[in-house]
């Protein structure tokens, strides 16, 4: 079931390559997928590799690493079957769709990057695009509405957020809320500005939250760039909060980069033409991806009426995991899309 988006992968042909140091799989579809005996190894599905959970339980303390396979073949087109070297009373097996999910070949992976590609809106029917004739401007005169995301002080930051509209008097002037998708910034940045986004994505900015004055007091500062990139390059996390960033603590001959870098993002944050605007009524409850969307509040005047919300976090690793559990089993098994909580995937 966790593998139903490739239920349909069938062998047609299985070698050894490499003096056995790799097998290789012929798809039903005509594509070539190479294993490493190390990487089968990790992965068998025989009831000793495997425990009730389906988790592995091998103990690499006890297996050659520089074992090789010394036979590999199919039982009818249904599962691979490989011995080992150091190891031959032990008959490694492996489900066709298991292999073809978690197949590390160019074309797989590619596949499932593009499956898991965040889409970016550009429509103007569910966000509103605004004229920004003269961004820097907007820039400075929007800085005191501080899009952001919350927590970023944490080594995880909250992933799904809820906030609800107790109460928003008619009366208040002002208050609406805003909302940018920062990855899509990021990439923007990436190609309009590739050398500040690479500073961005080198340096570590400081994330403070520090406070001694109240009952509670914590103390809480984090190291990280605001752009994390995995090994192909994908954007996995962006961190954003101008309002709890902290002193800098880098590399003086980085510093004047930093400050370069850090100025074009929060000019594009500011001044995105995709921002989606809204003033939430009483009952309103409005809920999206902390790890990924900016939220704002235009001022309001706390003398006209009164503005009540509250809010509260779902983790993102748990929302995620019930995704790809609904689709695989209610749905056409499509992998989730990437939500941006720095996973390499
Ligand atoms: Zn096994």
């Amino acid at each position: 079931m966790s593998y139903a988006r490739f239920a349909g992968a069938r062998i047609f042909g299985v070698s050894v390559l490499d003096g056995g140091k790799n097998v290789e799989i012929q798809w039903n579809n005509g594509t070539h997928s190479r294993y490493h005996s190390m990487w089968l190894r990790q992965s068998c599905h025989c009831p000793s590799c495997r425990q009730s959970s389906n988790l592995p339980s091998v103990n690499f303390h006890d297996v050659d690493v520089e074992a090789v396979i010394v036979h590999a073949g199919t039982e009818g087109d249904k599962v691979l079957t490989v011995t080992w070297s150091d190891d031959p009373n032990h008959t490694g097996v492996f489900p066709p769709p298991f292999l073809k999910r978690y197949s590390y070949s160019d074309r797989d992976r590619e596949e499932r990057k593009e499956e898991m590609n965040m889409v970016f809106n550009t429509s103007a029917k569910t966000f509103d695009v605004r004229d920004t004739p003269n961004p820097v401007n907007v820039a400075y005169s929007e800085q005191r509405l501080q899009l952001h995301m919350d927590q970023t002080p944490y080594e995880s930051p909250p992933g799904i957020q809820f906030l609800h509209c107790l109460r928003f008097d008619k009366e208040v002037q002002g208050g609406d809320s805003f909302f940018v998708d920062v990855f899509h910034v990021a990439e923007t940045l990436r190609t309009t500005h590739p050398e500040e986004f690479h500073s961005l994505v080198r340096i570590p900015a400081t994330f403070d939250n520090t406070f001694y004055t109240r009952d509670a007091q914590f103390h809480m500062v984090y190291q990280r760039p605001h752009i994390a990139l995995n090994h192909d390059g994908k954007i996995v996390g962006v961190t954003w909060h101008p309002g709890m960033i902290g002193p800098l603590m880098t590399k003086e001959e980085d510093v004047e980069d930093y400050y370069r870098a850090y100025k074009c993002m929060a000019t594009m944050v500011n001044t995105f033409p995709y921002q989606y605007n809204c003033r939430l009524e009483e009952g309103d409850l409005i809920t999206f991806n902390n790890r990924r969307i900016l939220h704002g509040r235009h001022h309001y005047d706390a003398k006209s009426g009164h503005r009540h919300l509250q809010g509260c976090y779902v983790k993102i690793d748990e929302f995620k995991s019930q995704v790809q559990v609904y689709t695989n089993t209610v749905g056409d098994g499509k992998l989730a899309t990437r939500v941006g909580n720095l996973d390499w995937q």
